[in-house]
């Protein structure tokens, strides 16, 4: 599978040289399968430059299907610029958690009521279809889905999605259930010593993935006065992917206050482990599953092919910890060990998906 990401940012787009690198466009991550099927984790403004890749392509007929954690602006606001919807032929299969205000459909349409759009939902042309979802195991196309809830002030679910036998799991606008991560007393990293039934449950269901996207908008340190708006830090992000053994993050949903500088930043601590707020990360864990310097990235518009050698089914535990996406990891691993060359192709003033250039190189775990 493929996963490329056209918007990374939190809140509110915030395009501009500051943000030029990891992007100003809020959540839209495209995950294509092998066989062409097409998910779309949440709608928001990077949508719009999605979709002009898609009508791109020449396909005779686009099928879609847009999963969304939520219905907040940040997550939907790209939808009535989604064009591929406004072509008959095609057809878009919306998933979403019912609002706490309606079902998904009523939501939506919300949205491109006159008053704020000049066409509403119900005159695109293309098949549109919406299905309300709690928790539970879905199949959309040739994928396997499950659905959890997160931790937010709206209904949010993240999403299990295995397919080509690879795991990728979305977890975008979740907080820590507790304060503290670990039980007082138990061994650190694992996630039988995880303190809240809540950040457990989490874990486990991104235990073992090959690539969790991961709400981390926040450091530690900021934390403290944006408790209960929904969002996580990278601190937690890390010690509880470490604990799931999941094999790489991807960091996103960046804070619209921080410019590259400080994502960067950012990047650069969860890496390491090494900041001031995380002592009691096992980094000895972390180097147990997977090389701990390769598992932590913030997300920017890379492309990442994950992919298992051998195409066997997850689920067998035996298989080698790097097996499952060499050429993945050889991409993020020239771009974390400061590739020389540049690694996007940026227009101007293009702060949207990038393309990484790959370089054939061994996998550096
Ligand atoms: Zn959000
Ligand atoms: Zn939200």
């Amino acid at each position: 599978m493929r996963v490329r990401f056209w918007g990374t940012r939190g809140s509110i787009a915030t395009p501009g040289p500051g943000t030029n690198y990891f992007g100003g466009n809020t959540s839209c991550v495209e995950l294509t399968t092998a066989d062409g099927d097409l998910l779309i984790f949440d709608c928001g403004t990077g949508a719009h430059r999605l979709a002009a890749e898609l009508m791109n392509q020449g396909k005779k007929a686009i099928n879609s299907n847009i999963l969304l954690g939520h219905t907040h602006w940040d997550h939907i606001q790209g939808f009535p610029f989604f064009s591929p919807a406004f072509v008959k032929g095609n057809s878009v299969a919306i998933y979403g958690p019912e609002g706490s205000r309606g079902s998904l459909h009523h939501v939506l349409a919300g949205q491109m009521e006159f008053t704020y759009f000049p066409i509403e939902l119900n005159q695109l042309p293309a098949a549109i279809t919406y299905r309300d979802l709690t928790e539970g195991i879905h199949t959309i196309g040739g994928a396997r889905v499950a659905t959890q809830f997160l931790h937010h002030p709206a209904m949010t679910v993240g999403y299990r999605v295995e397919a080509d036998g690879a795991v990728v799991v979305y977890l975008v606008d979740h907080e820590p259930f507790s304060n503290e991560l670990w039980r007082a007393g138990a061994e650190r990293g694992r996630i039988e010593s995880i303190l809240h039934e809540g950040d457990r449950r989490h874990a486990k269901f991104m235990a073992d993935a090959d690539l969790v996207i991961h709400d981390a908008q926040y450091t530690p340190e900021e934390y403290g006065t944006k408790k209960n708006w929904g969002h996580s830090t990278y601190e937690y992000v890390v010690q509880i992917a470490a604990a799931a053994g999941v094999r790489r993050v991807a960091l996103t949903h960046h804070d619209p206050s921080h410019n590259d500088h400080f994502v960067a930043d950012i990047e650069r601590k969860a890496r390491t482990c090494s900041g001031r707020a995380s002592p009691h990360l096992h980094a000895r864990e972390a180097d147990r599953r997977v090389a701990a310097g390769n598992r932590f990235l913030a997300a920017t518009g890379f492309d990442a092919s994950v992919r298992e050698a051998g195409a066997r089914h997850r689920g067998a535990r035996n298989l080698p910890a790097v097996a499952l996406s060499h050429r993945a990891l050889s991409q993020l691993c020239q771009r974390l060990e400061g590739e020389p060359e540049p690694l996007c192709q940026p227009g101007p003033g293009d702060d949207l998906a990038r393309q990484v250039k790959v370089r054939v190189a061994p996998p550096c775990a």
